[in-house]
């Protein structure tokens, strides 16, 4: 993308910026929170965090197609080189992932003589229950520590920030692709058109592309602003979808919203010339969006409120449980938690270190706050009286893990959708 340089430097007023997905420049600003540091970036020692650099983030709403995004493009090398997350450290994703792959093997009859293509495959989560089923899998992913971990599990995976020419070589060598996966990373990708023809070229004429993106949506009406940072340049509508594919000759076939990650959409894709035709849930999900107003600056402008709202909420449940004696960390140091602690200003005169389960990110400090990430086992140990729950979109799973946690007198505070307190 040319709006961003070498530097990492952005670009400057929203009026230079042109629409994502339709070249166009009226914008309009949905959220702005300001100079936030890079929400996956860990950070190694108190040195490395003096350098610590930081970029403008901003949400904005295209007048023109209706894309949800953000107005500044940090450069990929810099936001995906060490990836730490990995998708099998969450158990409800593998689960999740199990499911779909069995449906989509019945749904599509494949086997043996299948192949089917995950994009930002990670290490291997849904592609390894294809492999059961006896299908073919290849995936690409562009983080070299990820893709390693993919091949180590016996899931063939290539390293490469997917776009029109890696397809094009893809396709070159005989591949065509009978399914093809891209979960939670079309909102990752700074050159969205490379990417979306990369797709068109790949899947076989008669092929699936299953898409899951988290759904702007639920951002909105669950206040879910910590899903904005740095790496995810858009937040897609069906309606906002449904333009950007049409562009490359993709139609929607069938839609569905799910829960995960705080609510998504799974959109699955095919040629226009294919025999597949348009699921009835596509024209309900698209009517019921326009009568909802996803396609008006209207429905996203009470959004800035809202989030100023809840961090009115919760600091001001942090300071007193802080004033009367309590002790306070956060559990998940995940990109959705730099996101929260940074917009809110909540750091270390509020909390004493950040639990995460992940053995990569464990001695690390978090983005902006410089925060100590420990082992659950040292959550156990230090017993504070209260935990800000930060992965809240996996509240449930993480609450059973933390059960002895909360027998020994602990509390979590879960702050989205609504604040509370178990
Ligand atoms: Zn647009």
């Amino acid at each position: 993308m040319d709006e961003a340089d070498a530097s990492g430097a952005l670009m400057g007023a929203p009026d230079a910026f042109h629409c994502r997905g339709c070249g166009g420049t009226t914008m309009r600003t949905v959220l702005d929170l300001g100079l936030m540091p890079l929400a996956n970036r860990l950070l190694r020692s108190l040195a490395e965090a003096a350098a610590e650099p930081r970029h403008p983030l901003r949400v904005v709403f295209c007048a023109d197609c209706t894309l949800v995004q953000i107005d500044a493009t940090v450069p990929p090398a810099d936001l995906f080189a060490d990836y730490p997350y990995f998708s099998s450290y969450a158990s409800t994703m593998v689960e999740h992932a199990r499911v779909l792959a069995g449906h989509v093997v019945d749904r599509e009859a494949l086997g043996p003589g299948s192949l089917v293509v995950e994009l930002a495959s990670n290490d291997g989560y849904l592609l390894q229950h294809y492999q059961a089923l006896s299908v073919p899998v290849l995936g690409v992913d562009p983080a070299a520590n990820v893709a390693a971990v993919a091949r180590q599990r016996g899931v063939p995976t290539r390293c490469a920030f997917f776009d029109a020419a890696v397809a094009r070589a893809m396709v070159a060598e005989g591949l065509r692709a009978d399914v093809l996966h891209a979960h939670n990373v079309l909102a990752h990708v700074a050159d969205l058109h490379g990417f979306i023809e990369g797709i068109a070229l790949l899947v076989a004429p008669e092929g699936l592309v299953v898409i899951e993106v988290p759904y702007v949506r639920d951002m909105i009406d669950g206040r879910e602003f910590d899903t904005v940072y740095h790496e995810h340049l858009c937040y897609f509508s069906l309606t906002a979808l449904r333009t950007v594919f049409a562009q490359h000759g993709l139609v929607l076939h069938d839609v569905e919203r799910m829960p995960i990650h705080g609510g998504s959409l799974r959109v699955m894709l095919a040629h226009a010339g294919a025999a597949r035709g348009t699921r009835p849930a596509v024209r309900a999900l698209l009517d019921d969006e326009h009568a909802a107003g996803l396609d008006r600056f209207d429905y996203y402008a009470r959004f800035a409120e809202a989030v100023s709202q809840l961090q009115g909420d919760l600091v001001a449940l942090l300071r007193r449980l802080k004033a009367g004696g309590a002790s306070i960390a956060a559990y998940g140091a995940s990109a959705k938690g730099a996101s929260l602690l940074n917009a809110f200003g909540i750091g270390a005169a509020m909390l004493d270190f950040v639990a995460d389960r992940s053995d990569v990110k464990q001695g690390k400090l978090t983005p902006g706050t410089h925060l100590p990430i420990v082992s659950p086992a040292d959550l156990l140990a230090r017993q504070p009286d209260y935990v800000l729950l930060l992965t809240w979109n996996f509240a449930e799973e993480i609450l059973a893990q933390q059960a002895e946690y909360r027998r020994r007198g602990g509390q979590f505070i879960v702050p989205i959708p609504e604040l509370r307190l178990v």
